[in-house]
């Protein structure tokens, strides 16, 4: 089977606005801002939630970088670096975790 479209150049013939238009989609995305986190119940999940969607500027897959926990505005966060295997943009994704056990 083979795609329709061809392989695109990443985004470097993209305009600069247009890069920006797109970034700000992707950060309303869950996920795509540290007060819009991802909900997740295990840290296992993680890894791979972040990489599920493609590359927001060209569809390129990503690579997790980065997996580390943070805290932002008093919120414990995990952080997911992300970046584009294909356009090389690096991206932050943000989870929450829901632990339903006890601590
Ligand atoms: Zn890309």
């Amino acid at each position: 089977m083979r795609a329709k479209k061809n392989v695109r150049r990443g985004a470097a013939s993209k305009t600069d606005a247009l890069v920006r238009e797109l970034e700000k989609l992707a950060a309303l995305e869950p996920g795509g801002a540290p007060d819009r986190p991802i909900a997740v119940e295990t840290p296992a999940v993680i890894d791979m939630r972040a990489i599920a969607q493609p590359c927001p500027l060209c569809e390129g897959s990503m690579k997790l970088e980065e997996h580390a926990a943070d805290e932002i505005d008093g919120v414990r966060l995990r952080v997911a670096a992300i970046a584009c295997t294909s356009c090389g943009v690096r991206r932050k994704r943000y989870f929450r975790l829901t632990a339903p056990t006890v601590h």
